[in-house]
Parts: structure tokens; C-alpha cells; sequence
């Protein structure tokens, strides 16, 4: 896991990384948004904190293995497409760049994520095999 101390772009996009996921990753601050968890779980991903994203995932359909901890993968970026918050249901689509072994790819999901006692979780998701 790679820690961040200085102030620094955050890895989703946002201008700074400690204002931005930065809160919720290491301030333990409660994401309001399922936006603003996927985000979040997203700079995870690319900090391997493997921590962060279990613990961001539901426990109905939280993976027993690591799911961050691949060092060959960098992320390049992510764009949101879209935010459909329905009460305490949400979803987000997005596209998430990457590169393993110098290959680029495109993951295009739409996330489910619940709310629980207030907390954002992430459920499961649908994939877009389109380039
Ligand atoms: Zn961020």
C-alpha cells in the first residue's frame, strides 16, 4: 500500500487527494454519496489498499481474496458518466483506465452500491465489453 503525505492531485481526478478520497481513505470520514464512495474506492485501488476496499464492499458479495494488492496494474484515471442515487440504493457508471504490462485497457462498469445505517456500500456490477 502506498501512502500519500504531501498535498497532490487525487488519483480520481480530484484537485487534492487530502480534501478529496483522501478524507474517507485515511480520515475515515463517512462518504455522503455513492459517488463519493466509488471514488474513493477507486484511489484504493490504485493506493493496493486492500483494507479500503473491503471494507467498502457489502458483506453479502465481498470477495474472500485480495482484489487491490496487483502491482502490475496502473490506473490512468477515471471519468463518472453518471450518479442514479435512489434513496438508499445507488448507481454510478463509469470508465476506468488502465495499463497492465504497457497494454492499455477500459473497464466501463455500472456499480450497484446500498446504504446501510449510513454507510455506502459497494454490491456488485455490470460490465460493458464496448471500446
Ligand atoms: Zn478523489
Amino acid at each position: 500500500m502506498t501512502r500519500i503525505s504531501k498535498p497532490t492531485p487525487c488519483p480520481c481526478g480530484g484537485n487534492h487527494y487530502a480534501q478529496c478520497c483522501g478524507r474517507f481513505i485515511d480520515q475515515g470520514d463517512i462518504p455522503q454519496t455513492a459517488e463519493q464512495l466509488m471514488r474513493s474506492r477507486y484511489t484504493a485501488y490504485t493506493l493496493h489498499n486492500e483494507d479500503y476496499v473491503k471494507s467498502t464492499w457489502h458483506a453479502s458479495t465481498r470477495p474472500a481474496e485480495a482484489v487491490a494488492q496487483d502491482e502490475d496494474t496502473k490506473w490512468l484515471g477515471l471519468e463518472v458518466r453518471k450518479h442514479v442515487p435512489a434513496g438508499d440504493a445507488a448507481t454510478v457508471e463509469f470508465v476506468a483506465r488502465y495499463k497492465i504490462g504497457g497494454r492499455a485497457h477500459r473497464l466501463h462498469e455500472t456499480s450497484r452500491f446500498v446504504r446501510e445505517e449510513g454507510r455506502w456500500y459497494y454490491v456488485d456490477g455490470s460490465f460493458f465489453t464496448t471500446k
